[in-house]
């Protein structure tokens, strides 16, 4: 199969005006229309194999973390989803990886109502880059540096699950139904649009976590020039995870440092914290309150009222070693 038929088999979509889409796939560029007054959030990331993701991980694991991992970057920014291009990068055209992977990813892009509007298709190394845009109201959207003193500091959902997910694949652990459920949280971060956009009237700061609690909450504190205290026992640690990770500080690590959660991280004025627990309900996803925002410029992590010593950085790419 050749590159066009690939792109025209596997990718053409059925974006329409109703998307906001004058011209979607099929000629030089997509052609779009950002309803008036809106801003437009944009944010590109990219999935390499072997270094984001085990090498022969399946096609339909990979698309969903792609988008899922992409979204959560709107969904930080209290935008709301509307398009994304893909660019990748393919070994050999193998038909049943592609099919695997377009279905994969148009079901994942319906469930996120989001719109395939176009992208590229190159031979090489297994490489994925998902380009995302959303819109916001001006003046409405979640900035990093927007923390205060005083400020309420929670999370959504659990933390740590993708980690010990992706350490149970590479240590290739018996799968029982909780390790089955930290793998699929690998596997298909949930990005929290909804509950962003619920919350977002009342947030000051947020940001989702992708590097691990520590190390994202620290951009918001340098953007916000603050600090924060994080209480170690509130930390919300899955049934699954506790199940399988016996080692109480194991685990503790795992929900500070792990990484790949796409659980948001935010702050807020503790007047708001009530309502937002009933806007967070009628979403479905649990928030849990897990420090405070002070005026110190540093994290310290406490453990029911002692401080505890920490060197948890969290992935850095290019961090020398
Ligand atoms: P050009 O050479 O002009 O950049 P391409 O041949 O790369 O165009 O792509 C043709 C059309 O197919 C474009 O509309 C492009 O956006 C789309 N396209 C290419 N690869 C993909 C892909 N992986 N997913 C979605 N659309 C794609
Ligand atoms: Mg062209």
């Amino acid at each position: 199969m050749g590159e066009f038929e690939l792109i025209r088999h596997y990718f053409a979509t059925t974006a329409s005006r109703q998307d906001n889409v004058v011209l979607g796939i099929g000629d030089d560029c997509a052609l779009l229309m950002p309803p008036e007054g809106q801003q437009l959030a944009v944010s590109i990331d990219t999935l390499v194999e072997g270094i984001h993701f085990p090498v022969g991980m399946a096609a339909e694991h990979i698309a969903t973390r792609l988008l899922g991992s992409a979204v959560s970057d709107l969904a930080a920014m209290g935008a709301r989803p509307a398009w994304f291009t893909l660019a990748l990068t393919l070994p050999q055209a193998d038909p049943q990886w592609l099919e695997a992977f377009a279905c994969a990813l148009a079901q994942h892009a319906l469930e996120l109502d989001i719109v395939l509007v176009g992208g590229d298709t190159t031979r090489g190394p297994l490489v994925l880059s998902v380009q995302v845009h959303g819109f916001v109201e001006p003046d409405k959207a979640l900035y990093r540096s927007a923390a205060r003193e005083g400020d309420l500091i929670a999370v959504s959902g659990t933390l740590g699950d993708s980690h010990a997910g992706l350490q149970s694949l590479q240590t290739k652990a018996k799968v029982d139904l909780a390790v089955s459920w930290l793998q699929q949280r690998f596997y298909r971060p949930e990005p929290r649009v909804e509950l962003a956009l619920a919350l977002a009237p009342h947030l000051h700061a947020a940001i989702d976590i992708s590097d691990g609690l520590c190390a994202d909450l620290q951009h918001i504190l340098n953007s916000s020039q603050v600090g924060a205290d994080i209480h170690l026992e509130r930390l919300p640690l899955s049934e699954a995870l506790c199940h399988w990770c016996t080692d109480a500080e194991q685990r503790i690590d795992s929900a500070l440092a792990g990484g790949d959660d796409y659980e948001l991280c935010f702050t807020l004025p503790p007047s708001r914290w009530d309502h937002c627990v009933e806007l967070a309900a009628e979403v479905g996803v649990q928030i849990t309150c897990i420090g405070e925002i002070t005026d110190s410029l540093s994290l310290r992590l406490l453990n029911r009222g002692q401080i505890v010593e920490h060197s948890l950085a969290g992935y850095d790419h290019f961090k020398e070693i």
